[in-house]
């Protein structure tokens, strides 16, 4: 625009109406990231796209709508995009998800990146959600070597519920019984020495060899070296199992025997309940959530919005070989 066309546009401003001013202001602020949002989709859905009513990989490119790409299903002729049959089908402001997926990697409250990023609050609590739903998945395969194990409790919140089976706490508040009750929600993590967490909620109550039993096995080898420390249920399971076990005696005052502790996996836990602190004490229901999201600021595998965008859909960073 030259400067004579500058003059007349920038009089004309002036008389835009409220209404006509926020698109602007909208589409001046967001212009960059809109188009580099849509291309992040796209690219990240090449890799499996396919028909969400059939599976099938036999499509046409059939026009653009909302912003995307959109094709024809051949064999059963459906119309899809990148986002059909993903957690982020169907919600709107698209241009805004990247400068969104840089609020989750701040840890912001849904509060504070509602603010950030202009949309109402409900918004932003129903993206954070859908944004984990996938990207949490994004977790190691197997532990290796040797593998700590240990459980944190949280105290059980029906937050957000319309109808609370007991008495609501605020904001998080305090269990009604002293010690570990079905009051509180175990929490246990799993790490090896080169870091890779998993993590499971087991329930309410205290952890037992049966949780063990259902969360354990499918994740760590068989010739793993498991350290706990002396809850009772961990060499129990670990005789049943046929594996290799040691326990810390943390009440005796013994924290290291050489190789064997416990410190990784309890700083990690300490990491994840001093980041849950300014959340209030979270909703059980979405606790997963929330462990998957840590795991994420955590393992430092996704560090840009646009990565953690591609994870929402599926599409993970490789994988290193562990
Ligand atoms: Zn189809």
């Amino acid at each position: 625009m030259d400067a004579s066309q500058w003059h007349v546009f920038h009089r004309q401003l002036t008389q835009l109406s409220q209404r006509q001013r926020l698109i602007s202001i909208d589409l001046l602020r967001d212009d960059p990231s809109r188009n580099t949002g849509i291309a992040v989709i796209e690219q990240a859905a090449q890799a499996h796209l396919q028909c969400p009513a059939c599976s099938s990989t036999h499509f046409h490119r059939h026009g653009h709508a909302n912003q995307l790409q959109r094709y024809r299903c051949v064999p059963c002729g459906k119309t899809f995009n990148a986002l059909s049959g993903t957690p982020l089908a169907h919600l709107r402001h698209k241009e805004r998800w990247l400068a969104y997926a840089g609020c989750m990697l701040n840890s912001f409250s849904v509060r504070k990146a509602a603010q950030q990023i202009q949309i109402h609050r409900n918004t932003s609590f129903r993206w954070r959600h859908r944004f984990l739903s996938l990207a949490r998945t994004d977790r190691p395969h197997c532990l290796h070597g040797i593998a700590e194990a240990d459980e944190m409790y949280v105290p059980e919140s029906q937050k957000g519920s319309r109808h609370l089976t007991r008495p609501a706490r605020r904001r998080g508040g305090k269990a009604r019984q002293r010690g570990i009750s079905n009051d509180h929600i175990c929490v246990l993590v799993a790490r090896d020495r080169t870091g890779q967490t998993i993590d499971f909620v087991t329930g309410p109550g205290q952890l037992t060899k049966a949780k063990l039993h259902s969360c354990l096995p499918p994740v760590i080898d068989r010739d793993i070296l498991l350290v706990s420390d002396g809850h009772p249920a961990y060499p129990v399971f670990a005789r049943e199992a046929g594996i290799l076990h040691e326990a810390v005696n943390l009440r005796a005052g013994i924290r290291v025997r050489g190789a064997i502790h416990v410190q990784n996996v309890n700083a990690y836990h300490s990491r994840l309940r001093q980041w849950l602190r300014p959340f209030h004490g979270v909703a059980t229901r979405y606790l997963p959530n929330y462990l998957g999201w840590r795991w994420i600021l955590d393992a430092k595998r996704i560090l840009s919005p646009e990565s953690l965008l591609r994870a929402t859909l599926g599409t993970f960073p490789h994988l290193s070989v562990t």
